[in-house]
């Protein structure tokens, strides 16, 4: 595997099916009372978000003190970013204080391979506009495999705004990478031209909904949303919400969150025991945990589980 996580291209199915692996060894540990390995122990792990963010930055945050690494948070509001330091200054400024990983979020779709050439540390990619999301990625297929066993032939429809979401596009380069069928669901405007090359089928319309295993929906960015895509979010969530009515009771449903509520779903499915959304946040801590094993003490041709001395020999910190 790469030196840095930027995207889902950068995983081969091994890679995948080891960090999945990795992190059920980890989930071991999250069982445990003290819930910490000494493995980046003397490490350190800067988280740099310049967009908001709750669950990515608060699970990198608990993943990287788990593993025992020294963690800083830099927050690009309040930093020297708001004084007009550059990306690229910033980045070699903290760069300085030689870490091991960047944990990197901006609102810019290309910014995070821009910051693994500035940079000797491993650059994990932790959402950057609407490129890609590649650890949102690797935790959904971690929650949906624990759920369903497997994920082979599992018929994946990820429903509403494509356009904007790099949780889409890592996505469908995941579920598909890993054997799943992936079908992707929203009103035209808000499909982006020309998705099929990344192997999925597109639908305009809901009709076929109950072909679906899983369905996964989106939220509506409209931080991202520079025009008007739909005539308005009533009439979205008409057409495309997903309700009591639309899921099956043999189907599950999965959202990245935050979630709009009453928008792409309606309450009703939102706590029903199909949703999988607090597993997913759940599962955001061991397998970023995993990802940071991966790049930062593992690599390839690794054995799955983490060393015995890493897992089983917890160090109170
Ligand atoms: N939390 C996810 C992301 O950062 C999904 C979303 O914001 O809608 O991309």
């Amino acid at each position: 595997m790469n030196r840095h996580l930027l995207s889902v291209d950068d995983l081969e199915r091994d890679d995948i099916e080891r960090i999945l692996g990795r992190a059920e060894s980890f989930a071991e540990v999250s069982g445990r009372e003290i819930k910490k390995v000494p493995t980046l122990r003397g490490r350190t792990v800067i988280n740099l978000f310049y967009e908001a963010s709750t669950r990515t930055s608060s699970s990198f945050e608990i993943a990287a003190k788990r593993l025992s690494a020294d963690l800083v948070t830099v927050k690009a509001q309040g930093s020297s970013v708001d004084k007009g330091e550059s990306l690229k200054d910033t980045v070699q400024t903290l760069t300085a204080y030689d870490p091991a990983a960047i944990v990197f979020r901006s609102p810019n779709a290309g910014a995070a391979g821009l910051v693994a050439r500035w940079t000797s540390a491993s650059v994990v990619n932790a959402g950057d506009g609407k490129h890609e999301h590649p650890t949102q990625a690797l935790l959904d297929l971690y929650t949906l495999r624990r759920r369903a066993g497997h994920l082979e032939g599992l018929k994946v429809w990820i429903v509403g705004d494509v356009l904007h979401s790099r949780v889409a596009r890592s996505n469908i380069l995941a579920f598909g990478r890993m054997g799943c069928h992936v079908t992707v669901c929203g009103p035209p405007t808000l499909i982006p031209r020309g998705v099929e090359s990344l192997g999925c089928d597109v639908r305009y319309d809901l009709d076929d909904l109950g072909d679906a295993d899983v369905v996964y929906a989106l939220r509506m960015q409209r931080e991202r949303m520079t025009g008007s895509f739909v005539p308005s979010l009533r009439e979205y969530a008409s057409r495309y919400q997903i309700d009591g009515r639309r899921l099956g009771s043999a189907q599950l449903l999965m959202h990245p969150g935050p979630v709009n509520r009453g928008v792409e779903l309606a309450a009703e499915v939102i706590d029903s025991p199909q949703a999988l959304i607090t597993n997913q946040v759940e599962s955001g801590v061991v397998v970023r945990m995993a990802v940071l094993y991966e790049l930062l003490a593992g690599g390839q041709g690794s054995p799955i589980s983490a060393p015995d001395n890493e897992t089983t020999e917890p160090q109170p910190a």
